[in-house]
C-alpha cells in the first residue's frame, strides 16, 4: 500500500502556484465543506481544495502531486452515498465545481458537449430551448462528471440507460498528467479498446474527466405517470414484469413500500398506503398513449391491482415525481435524531421478488426498520435503515452485508447506481473473481503511484 506523507509548506504553495491563487484554499471552511458525501461515512478533511479549471490546468497539479506522491480525490457536488468522494488520505480534494460550461450544442447531431462540473439539471434547463435532454436522473443534481465517474442511472434507465449508455466521447486526465480525448462523436464506434467506458463507472481512481459529449433525446410529445397500488410485494413486481414484458414505451417503473408512499404523501401526492408502483409511459400521439395508459391498466388488474390511476396533467405530474425525489429527505425529516444508511443493489428481473422477501425477513429478523423503494424496472432497489447509535450502526451493516451478499448470488450486483466507494469494496471479490485482480492491473498501469482516490473500489 503507498505511502502518503502530511502536505509540508512548500508542497501547498507550489500547488497553489501551479493552480493559480485564486482557484487554490487551505482554509479550513473549505475543506470541511468537502469532507463528506451524502451517505453515512465519517469525514474526512483534505489537505487544500483546488477547483479545477481546464484540462491544462489539472494536467499540471497531476504531474506535480504525481511526483510528490500527494493523493487527489475529485469532488463533484458530493452526493454520492457510498464515501465515492471522500479524500480519506488527506492531499488535495479537487472540486470541479467551476467547470460548469456547456462549450457546444449539436443540436442537429442530439449532442452536447459539456465541461465535467455541469449539474445535470442545470444543462436540461438550458437544453430546453432546444427540445432536448440529457435523460439519466438520479435525483440530486449531481454534476455530469460524478454521474459519469459513479455510472449514476435513476429512474428513467428503464427507458433510456444509464450513464454509460449517454455518453460518447470524454477528455480525461491521466495521474500523470497526461490528456487523452477518448471516443468520437460518431453514434457507432468500433475503433480501438473501449477506454471511454473504462472511466465510466471508476469513481475517479483512473483519471480525472474534464469534459464530455453525452448523447440527448427529444422531450417527449405526450407522457402519462400512473400509479398502481397492490395487497402485496409480490403482486406488484408480477405487474412490473407484464408491464415491460407487454413492449410499451415505459420510461420509469418505480416500486414504493407502504412508508415510502406514506413519505411521498407528505411531499403533496395522494397515494393509497399499499405497495406501490409508479409509472410514466412517452408517445409520440395522444392516441397511443390513451391506448398504452388502457394496456397496463389491464395488465395491472390482472396482477390484482386495488387502485389504478393515470394522469396526462403536467403539474400532477411533476409533483409525483418532486415527491418522488424528495422521499428521502422527507424520510430524513421523519427521523431527526436518526441517520440513514442507504443501500443499493440490484437483480436480474425475475429474482427480484425473491431479493425482497429476503431484504424483509433479514431487517425483521434483526429488529430494525427498514424503507425500500427502487427503481423495479431494473431490478434495482434501494434500502433505507435508520440508526442512532454506533452499535446500531453495526446492526444496520450487517443487514446490508446480508442482502448484498444474496443480491449477487441471486446472479446480481452489490451497486447497481451508487458505485463502490468505500461501503461496497468488501463484496468485489464475491462479484467479480479473478476480474479484480485484473482491475488491481489496470489501476497500477494507469496510477502507479496510487494518487487517484485512494481506498475507493478495489
Ligand atoms: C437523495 C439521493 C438520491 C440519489 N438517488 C440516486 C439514483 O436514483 N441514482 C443514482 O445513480 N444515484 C443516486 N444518488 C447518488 C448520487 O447522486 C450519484 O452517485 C451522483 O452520480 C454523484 O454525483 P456528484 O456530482 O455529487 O459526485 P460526487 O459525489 O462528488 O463524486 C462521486 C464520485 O465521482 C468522482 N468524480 C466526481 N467528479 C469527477 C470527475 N470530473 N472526474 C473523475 N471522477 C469524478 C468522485 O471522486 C467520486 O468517486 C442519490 C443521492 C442522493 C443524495
Amino acid at each position: 500500500m503507498t505511502a502518503y506523507s502530511a502536505l509540508n509548506a512548500a508542497q501547498l504553495a507550489r500547488l497553489e502556484e501551479l493552480a493559480g491563487a485564486e482557484n487554490f484554499s487551505a482554509a479550513h471552511a473549505e475543506r470541511e465543506l468537502r469532507s463528506r458525501d451524502a451517505g453515512h461515512h465519517p469525514p474526512q478533511l483534505a489537505e487544500c481544495v483546488i477547483w479545477g479549471r481546464d484540462a491544462a490546468q489539472i494536467s499540471r497539479v497531476l504531474a506535480y502531486a504525481n511526483a510528490q506522491r500527494i493523493p487527489v480525490t475529485a469532488w463533484g457536488v458530493g452526493t454520492g452515498l457510498e464515501g465515492n468522494a471522500i479524500p480519506t488520505r488527506g492531499g488535495i480534494l479537487l472540486t470541479m465545481e467551476r467547470m460548469t460550461r456547456i462549450v457546444e450544442v449539436h443540436a442537429d447531431d442530439f449532442q452536447v458537449t459539456v465541461e465535467a462540473g455541469v449539474p445535470h439539471k442545470d444543462l436540461n434547463a438550458a437544453l430546453a430551448r432546444y427540445g432536448l435532454f440529457f435523460p439519466p436522473d438520479p435525483g440530486a443534481n449531481a454534476t455530469i462528471g460524478g454521474m459519469l465517474a459513479n455510472n449514476a442511472a435513476g429512474i428513467r434507465t428503464v427507458k433510456y440507460g444509464a450513464s454509460k449508455d449517454n455518453v460518447l466521447a470524454a477528455q480525461v486526465v491521466l495521474a500523470d498528467g497526461r490528456i487523452l480525448q477518448l471516443g468520437s462523436r460518431s453514434v457507432k464506434q468500433s475503433s480501438g479498446y473501449n477506454l471511454l467506458q473504462l472511466f465510466v463507472g471508476s469513481e475517479g481512481t483512473l483519471g480525472i474527466i474534464t469534459q464530455a459529449t453525452l448523447k440527448l433525446v427529444p422531450v417527449p410529445q405526450h407522457m402519462s405517470a400512473m400509479i398502481a397500488s397492490f395487497a402485496d410485494v409480490t403482486q406488484a413486481i408480477e405487474a412490473v414484469v407484464a408491464v415491460r414484458g407487454a413492449g410499451l414505451d415505459v420510461a420509469a417503473l418505480e416500486f414504493l413500500d407502504v412508508t415510502n408512499t406514506l413519505a411521498l404523501n407528505q411531499a403533496g401526492t395522494d397515494i393509497p398506503p399499499y405497495p406501490t408502483l409508479l409509472m410514466e409511459i412517452h408517445a409520440a400521439h395522444a392516441a397511443t398513449l390513451d391506448e398504452d395508459i388502457a394496456t397496463v391498466r389491464a395488465l395491472c388488474a390482472a396482477c390484482g391491482a386495488l387502485h389504478f390511476r393515470a394522469t396526462a396533467d403536467a403539474a400532477e405530474r411533476k409533483t409525483l415525481w418532486q415527491a418522488r425525489h424528495h422521499a428521502y429527505e422527507t424520510l430524513v425529516r421523519n427521523h431527526p435524531n436518526e441517520r440513514i444508511f442507504i443501500m443499493d443493489v440490484a437483480v436480474p428481473i425475475s429474482a427480484f421478488p425473491q431479493l425482497i422477501a429476503h431484504a424483509r425477513a433479514t431487517i425483521d429478523a434483526a429488529g430494525i426498520r427498514g424503507y425500500m423503494k427502487g427503481h423495479a424496472g431494473d431490478g434495482n432497489i434501494h434500502i433505507e435503515l435508520p440508526y442512532a447509535t454506533p452499535e446500531g450502526l453495526e446492526v444496520v451493516k450487517g443487514v446490508n452485508g446480508a442482502i448484498v451478499r444474496e443480491a449477487i448470488r441471486l446472479g446480481g450486483t452489490a451497486t447497481g447506481e451508487h458505485g463502490v466507494g468505500i461501503g461496497k469494496r468488501a463484496y468485489m471479490a464475491q462479484e467479480h473473481g479473478e476480474a479484480l485482480v485484473v482491475m488491481r492491473q489496470i489501476k497500477q498501469t494507469l496510477d502507479p503511484n496510487g494518487i487517484l482516490n485512494p481506498d475507493k473500489v478495489l
